[in-house]
Parts: C-alpha cells; sequence; structure tokens
C-alpha cells in the first residue's frame, strides 16, 4: 500500500487542461492511503459500498467531498444522506424517489447524477436512452415530487475492452445524451453541468469526448485485490 503520486499529478494536470474534476476511487483502499492522498490536498473521493464510505466518513477529515459511485439499494440510501456529495448512480425513479424522500426527512437537497447505460458488458447498471429521457421528462413535469433531488448531469462507464473505437463510440454517444438533455428546458433545482466519465484504462478517451468530472482508483492506489 502507497499511493502514487507522480500519476496523482500527471492526471490531476490532465483534468485540469479539460476543466475536469478528479474524483479518487479509494474503494477497497485504506484509511491510511485516502489520508496520504488528503495531506496533498486531495479532498474528492469516491466509494462504491455503502457501509465501507459510512466508516470512512466517520474516521476521516469531514471537508472530503464523498462521492457514492456504486449501485446503491433503495434501503441504503438513508445512511449517506446527510453527508454524501454527490450520487453518481442514479439507475431507475424508484432509486430517485427513494432519494428525495431521505433528502426530504432531513431537509437537504441532495446532488445526483443519473447513470446511463452505454457499455456492452452486463454486469453494468444504468438506464438506456428512452429510460433516461423518460425520466427527465417525468422529473420536469413533477417538480414537487424530486424537491429534495438535485440532477446535475449524467455518469457512464464503458465497456471493458481492448477495441478504443469502441470505448470512444461510447463515451461520444454519452456526452451526446447529456448535451440533449441540457439543451432541453431546464430541470428543476439547480444546473445540469457534470458529465462523470472516464476511469484508470480510459480516461484520456473520456476526457476528449467532453467528461468534466473522471474516477481514477487503480492508477493512483494501485490495483485492487
Ligand atoms: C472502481 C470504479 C472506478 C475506478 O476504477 P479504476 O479502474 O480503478 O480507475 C470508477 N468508476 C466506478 C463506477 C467504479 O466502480
Amino acid at each position: 500500500m502507497s499511493i502514487n503520486t507522480t500519476a496523482y499529478h500527471t492526471i490531476l494536470k490532465e483534468a485540469a487542461a479539460s476543466n475536469a474534476l478528479l474524483v479518487a476511487v479509494s474503494k477497497t483502499k485504506s484509511i491510511a492511503d485516502i489520508r496520504a492522498l488528503y495531506d496533498l490536498g486531495h479532498r474528492d473521493f469516491g466509494e462504491n459500498y455503502v457501509q465501507e464510505l459510512a466508516d470512512k466518513f466517520q474516521a476521516l477529515p469531514n471537508d472530503i467531498r464523498w462521492h457514492f459511485i456504486g449501485h446503491l439499494q433503495t434501503n441504503k440510501v438513508k445512511y449517506i444522506a446527510p453527508f454524501v456529495h454527490l450520487i453518481h448512480s442514479v439507475d431507475s425513479q424508484k432509486l430517485l424517489s427513494a432519494i428525495h424522500n431521505e433528502g426530504k426527512k432531513i431537509a437537504r437537497v441532495i446532488p445526483c447524477l443519473l447513470q446511463s447505460y452505454i457499455s456492452k458488458d452486463a454486469n453494468k447498471y444504468g438506464m438506456d436512452e428512452n429510460e433516461l429521457q423518460a425520466l427527465v421528462e417525468a422529473i420536469k413535469k413533477n417538480a414537487e415530487e424530486f424537491h429534495y433531488v438535485d440532477i446535475r448531469g449524467l455518469m457512464g462507464m464503458a465497456s471493458f475492452t481492448e477495441d478504443n473505437g469502441l470505448i470512444i463510440a461510447e463515451f461520444e454517444r454519452l456526452h451526446k445524451s447529456f448535451v440533449k438533455i441540457q439543451a432541453g428546458a431546464d430541470l428543476p433545482n439547480g444546473p445540469f453541468d457534470i458529465l462523470s466519465m472516464g476511469m484508470s484504462a480510459d480516461y484520456r478517451f473520456a476526457l476528449a469526448a467532453g467528461s468534466n468530472l473522471i474516477r481514477i482508483g487503480s492508477t493512483l492506489f494501485g490495483s485492487r485485490t
């Protein structure tokens, strides 16, 4: 265990050149590793599991912005609702309603991204183009029902493949959906301006396709076992 500070500074520069935010994905990594990156000034960290996130939130400084990027079950929303900075992985209206309901209970508007399914991998989550458009329309029509969620943009994961052309096409498709929703009438609450795409293996393609938030784990923290 130890972080790759050279890679960190390189990726930070590449992100900055694209006006993109770097979220350090610390799932399965130790408090000490997160602390090491924190001590370099990093504040945005991403986690996939609710219990792990809740434990790390307790153990680490409270100026960390915690991003939830994993599959989220409706019954677990309550554990992260009070402090989560951005939920990237809203993949259904049911989940969005559950987040709204938790937000309402604690009078906190919770920032969210809608997760879009762009890959060919069966083990990934997200809404297809039609489901995404239908949810966006539902949010616009029933603003009151979604008052405690703030839809800030989209998130997606490209296929796990050696076929760079496919990865690029998937990112470009997601960027197109993003621009299309942006161009439509405004969603209630805040601006729709975050496009979360790109991981260790493919973030350069993502940035080139218009990503403004990359989620990087293994390149910073080493591979996960
Ligand atoms: C694990 C994970 C990442 C980071 O993956 P790396 O390949 O380690 O950079 C990014 N996004 C999501 C949704 C993840 O689950």
